[in-house]
C-alpha cells in the first residue's frame, strides 16, 4: 500500500501514540526495566521526524534502510539496535520489489526474523517480539485470505493487542526484566506496549 510520501504521517502517528501514553509506558519500563524506554523512542521518532520529508523522496527500500540507520544512531538502549535491524532487513527484503500488501507482509516477517537473530530472542520471552511475531503472522494470514483494508487493520491491531497482553503473565528471559525472575509477573513489557501502540497507529494511517 502507498508510497513513501506517507512516511511523515506514519512517523507522526507513531510519535503521537507514544506521546499520548508516555506516562503509562514509562511506568511499565520503571517497574521492570530502567525507565528510559519512552525517552529512547522519542529520540528516535524526533530524528525520524526531522528527516521524514527527505526520506519520503526515496523509494521504499532506500527509505526503510535510512529509517533503520537513523534509529540505530539516535536511539540508545536495546530497542534502538533492534528496531534498526527490523527496518534495515525490511528494506533489503523489498529490494527490486513493488510495495504491496503481500510484499509488505513478507518483508515485515523477514524484518522480525532479523530482529530475533539480533537479540537472540523469540516468542514468550516478554519482549516486543510477543507483539511483532503475532503481527507478522496476522499480516501473512490477511494476505492469504485477501481481507479488505478495514478488516486487515482490525486483525493486525487485535493481534498486536493480544500479544501485548500476553506479556503480562510472563517471566522475562531477555533484557533487563530478566534479572527480576518472578517479580516481572503481573507487569506488561514496556517494549511490547509501545510496539503495539505504534503498530495500531500506523495501521490506522494506512487504512
Ligand atoms: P534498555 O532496556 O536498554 O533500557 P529500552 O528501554 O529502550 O532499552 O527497551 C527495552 C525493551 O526492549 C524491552 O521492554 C523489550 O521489549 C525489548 N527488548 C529487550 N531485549 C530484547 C531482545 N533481546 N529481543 C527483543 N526485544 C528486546
Ligand atoms: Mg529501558
Ligand atoms: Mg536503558
Amino acid at each position: 500500500p502507498a508510497t513513501p510520501h506517507l512516511i511523515p504521517s506514519l512517523v507522526q502517528g507513531a510519535a503521537s501514540a507514544i506521546q499520548t501514553h508516555a506516562e503509562e509506558v514509562t511506568a511499565l519500563d520503571r517497574a521492570i526495566g530502567d525507565g528510559d524506554h519512552v525517552l529512547n523512542l522519542q529520540r528516535g521518532l524526533d530524528a525520524l521526524a526531522k528527516q521524514a520529508e527527505s526520506i519520503s523522496a526515496l523509494d521504499w527500500p532506500a527509505a526503510l534502510q535510512k529509517i533503520g540507520m537513523t534509529l540505530m544512531s539516535s536511539v540508545g538502549g536495546a530497542s534502538g539496535s533492534l528496531y534498526g535491524t527490523l527496518f534495515i532487513a525490511m528494506g533489503k527484503a523489498l529490494k527490486d520489489r513493488e510495495m504491496n500488501r503481500p510484499n509488505l507482509a513478507e518483508a515485515f516477517a523477514q524484518g522480525v526474523e532479523a530482529m530475533k537473530a539480533r537479540g537472540k530472542a523469540d516468542l514468550g520471552e516478554k519482549t516486543m517480539l510477543d507483539v511483532l511475531i503475532p503481527v507478522a503472522d496476522a499480516l501473512r494470514s490477511a494476505v492469504e485470505r485477501s481481507l479488505s483494508v478495514p478488516q486487515w487493520v482490525d486483525e493486525v491491531s487485535r493481534a498486536a493487542e493480544a500479544g501485548m497482553e500476553s506479556t503480562r503473565d510472563m517471566i522475562a528471559t531477555k533484557g533487563r526484566a530478566s534479572f527480576l525472575g518472578e517479580r516481572a509477573i503481573g507487569h506488561v513489557d514496556a517494549g511490547a506496549r509501545s510496539s503495539q501502540l505504534m503498530i495500531s497507529a500506523i495501521a490506522e494511517v494506512l487504512a
